[in-house]
């Protein structure tokens, strides 16, 4: 039997990040099902700029594929809303990354500090022993057994551990994004991210073309299953049609992602649930790499608190959800209830906005513009706007 301090499952950005940050206080072990970290990749690979200088990553080449200078939305009209602005663009829109390279350079962040990697591992289950958690595993043929004072859960989408702990982490139909995307060459495209929207491009949704280096892309889509009448690559291939795409397929990418907002307690007597496990990705963008990341800072931080005082029952952990819900638990919640309001929106709808805001100059509008001219389209919104501000 391995013992150690804290037990990691998962090493995609939010297990290697936890690890990363506990391992120079204490002895971490992460275990990983799949033979290659990152790979396949179930991703389009942006990510803001902020989240690299508020975790004191440095930028590499090595992962960094695209920098991103603006981002433009297209309705189902063709209309385009180019968000370069000054204003705007003070958002700063950042990179798309090469994940496989990108999760690989995490983890070895990570072994240098002193965790210590099993791949090719699967968790199987666990159960709790006087005040530490017994974990099996399968690593090829072999099972292993691990003793550990904390456990992080960061296996993802309907994570397994959470579940066994008695939390239910399954997530509803009704909040699942099925998404299927081509990596593409030939695609010389400007450094922008595009993202496309329309019930009949992407019902519930969206799509997406994001450039990589050179003439490389990742071109897919998101939907709502239970919105829409066929299965996520359709929908892919009439968009590539659509857009004229002549490039070549050389990968193919599919995955969910959780868009109902977090799990209601993330954190139990010896574990801390982390990123898509905690269904913490954007319920508008889908994007979950940011708060992957600082899931698992402040889970390894939480971690290493509590081994130091001699407590790692629910109290003294329940200091993970304060610290995340601080710092990102707002954006989760006022982007669910954006979410439901856009899938209120018809094509027209998304045009007449579109219109509006080339109009009116897309770097002085505020929320609170948006909030008011959807308000004039649809009074039907009001209370869900009201809700939305008082929030
Ligand atoms: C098509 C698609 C496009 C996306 N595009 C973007 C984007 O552009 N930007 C963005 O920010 N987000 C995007 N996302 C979401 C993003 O990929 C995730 O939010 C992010 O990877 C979450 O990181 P994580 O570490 O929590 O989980 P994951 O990256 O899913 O890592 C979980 C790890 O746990 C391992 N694991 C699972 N079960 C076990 C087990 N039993 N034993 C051992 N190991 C196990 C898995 O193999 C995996 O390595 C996209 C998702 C999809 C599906």
């Amino acid at each position: 039997m391995r013992e150690c301090d804290v037990l990691v499952v998962g090493a995609g950005p939010a297990g290697s990040i936890a690890a990363l940050t506990a391992a120079p206080h204490c002895d971490v072990v992460v275990l990983e099902k799949r033979a290659h970290i990152g790979v396949p990749k179930q991703c389009a690979e942006g990510t803001s700029e902020a989240i690299f200088e508020k975790l004191g990553i440095p930028l590499s080449p090595k992962w960094v594929s695209r920098k991103i200078e603006f981002a433009r939305l297209i309705s189902p009209s063709r209309i385009a809303v180019d968000l370069k602005d000054e204003r705007v663009k003070q958002l700063k829109f950042g990179y798309v990354l090469e994940r496989k390279k990108f999760d690989k350079a995490l983890a070895e962040l990570a072994a240098k500090k002193g965790a210590e990697f099993y791949l090719r591992t699967q968790y199987q289950g666990l159960k709790r022993e006087d005040n530490h958690v017994v974990i099996k595993a399968r690593q090829f043929d072999k099972d292993l057994t691990f003793k550990a004072r904390i456990v992080i859960a960061a296996d993802g989408l309907m994570s397994r551990v959470a579940k066994d702990f008695g939390i239910d982490s399954t997530t509803k139909l009704r909040h699942l994004e099925s998404c299927c995307q081509y990596e593409m060459t030939g695609m010389e495209r400007e450094s922008c991210i595009e993202l496309y929207f329309g019930n009949e491009i992407a019902p519930k949704g969206y799509a997406w073309v994001f450039p990589k280096e050179g003439d490389v892309a990742n071109v897919g889509i998101g939907i709502l299953p239970t919105k829409a009448e066929y299965p996520a690559k359709y929908y892919l291939d009439k968009f590539v049609s659509w857009l004229g795409l002549s490039g070549t397929v050389v990968e193919v990418n599919a995955g969910g992602v959780p868009v109902g907002g977090p799990l209601d307690q993330t954190y139990d007597d010896n574990l801390l649930i982390a990123g898509d496990a905690a269904h913490m990705a954007n319920p508008i963008s889908g994007g979950g790499i940011h708060t992957a990341m600082l899931s698992g800072k402040f889970a390894g931080e939480t971690a290493t608190r509590a081994l130091e005082s001699q407590s790692t029952d629910k109290e003294t952990l329940s200091e993970y959800e304060t610290r995340w819900k601080a710092d990102f638990g707002r954006e989760l919640d006022l982007s669910l209830k954006g979410r439901f309001i856009l899938e209120e929106f018809t094509d027209e709808d998304f045009d007449a906005t579109a219109k509006w805001m080339n109009e009116k100059g897309v770097g002085q509008l505020g929320a609170l513009d948006l909030v008011k001219f959807a308000l004039k389209r649809h009074p039907k919104f009001a209370i869900k706007f009201a809700s939305f501000l008082t929030s």
